[in-house]
């Protein structure tokens, strides 16, 4: 049989720092295992340059123009790393199998070779696993555990600390670019999909150079994204809320109704006030809760393209979906 053909795909966002030593990491991974028969020698890296503003494109041409290992794509623009992620990805589905990794190898890259073990022994997904955190922040740790929980509460199932380090097959990867939402959370899509999977675990590291791209303001707005894609349980608890609320608010009626006939009524200022406030507060989250969810029906029934490439480098003119 054949070896199958490997393609990482490496999002990166200003990482001229960490590029090259990206780079010579992951080729050296690459040769190791077609030393070890395991994958073709036409296995090669794409890197998405998710509209940098630094040298990172002109590094990846420069070593593109050079090494047949390094392949390039460049956005138009900075569309995120999800969105990065699935273009680099759309341009693979010629290979076999392709592993997603981050540029900054926090990820060990030594489990791609785990993973393609997996993937000889019959699985079609392969998560990458943090098992500790140890080199996170105390906040980083905090947040991620707590967001986690309430994703489990929400009803959304993912694979826990397992961020978008993984291995699909062709026929997986076939089925995610299915997904054609707008709106994109890729690692709630992967259990969708079905297929065998396993799990490889691994200790991440700090970042090998340069500073993150997912400031806190991208963190909440990835999380953000996790919840209001993948679960409707936040309208479902407006709607009880709404209920409770209104159960409440017919008492009232009853109990000022029966006040007004026994001739009891007083000159209530605090507690209209508070009423109206408390009622304007609620009514605010609500709306606020299920404009989240028409913004979103509002993007995706636009149907508008998620990218598109500016230029490319070492990949056939065909190659991609864009
Ligand atoms: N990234 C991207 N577009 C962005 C932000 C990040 O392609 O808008 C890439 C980044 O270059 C890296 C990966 O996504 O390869 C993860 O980002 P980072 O390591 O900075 O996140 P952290 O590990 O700090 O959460
Ligand atoms: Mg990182």
């Amino acid at each position: 049989m054949k070896a199958p053909v490997l393609s990482i795909v490496v999002p990166c966002y200003n990482e001229q720092e960490v590029f090259i030593l990206c780079l010579n990491e992951l080729s050296s991974r690459i040769e190791e295992m077609v030393n070890a028969g395991k994958i073709d020698s036409t296995s090669h890296i794409v890197f998405v340059d998710d509209g940098s503003k630094d040298s990172t494109w002109d590094l990846i041409e420069s070593e593109a123009s050079r090494h047949l290992i390094v392949r390039g794509v460049k956005l138009s623009r900075n569309k995120g790393h999800q969105t990065a992620l699935m273009a680099g990805l759309s341009f693979c589905v010629e290979s076999d199998i392709t592993v997603s990794i981050d540029a900054d190898l926090q990820d060990d890259t030594s489990v791609i070779e785990k993973m393609v073990d997996s993937y000889l022994s019959g699985k079609d997904i392969v998560y990458g696993v943090r098992n500790d955190r140890t080199s996170d922040s105390f906040f980083k740790k905090f947040t991620a555990e707590t967001f986690y929980k309430v994703m489990t509460k929400l009803g959304v199932s993912q694979v826990e600390n397992h961020a978008d380090f993984r291995l699909l097959s062709k026929r997986a990867l076939n089925a995610l670019l299915q997904y054609k939402e707008q709106n994109l959370y890729i690692r709630g899509l992967i259990p969708l999909i079905g297929f065998p999977s396993d799990k490889v675990y691994y200790s991440r590291s700090e970042r090998a150079a340069g500073e993150s791209k997912y400031p806190i303001k991208k963190m909440l707005a990835l999380a953000l994204e996790g919840v209001t894609s993948f679960s409707v349980t936040p309208l479902r608890i407006v709607t009880a809320l709404g209920f409770m609320i209104s159960i409440l608010s017919s008492l009232g009626v009853i109990y000022t109704l029966l006040q007004y006939f026994l001739g009891h009524t007083v000159s209530g200022w605090a507690s209209v006030i508070l009423a109206v406030l408390f009622i304007g507060g609620v009514q605010m989250l609500c709306l606020g809760v299920i404009g989240e969810y028409i913004g979103k029906i509002y993007m995706e029934s636009k149907k508008r393209p998620n990218f598109f490439t500016e230029t490319k480098t070492g990949l056939n003119e065909n190659d991609g979906a864009q």
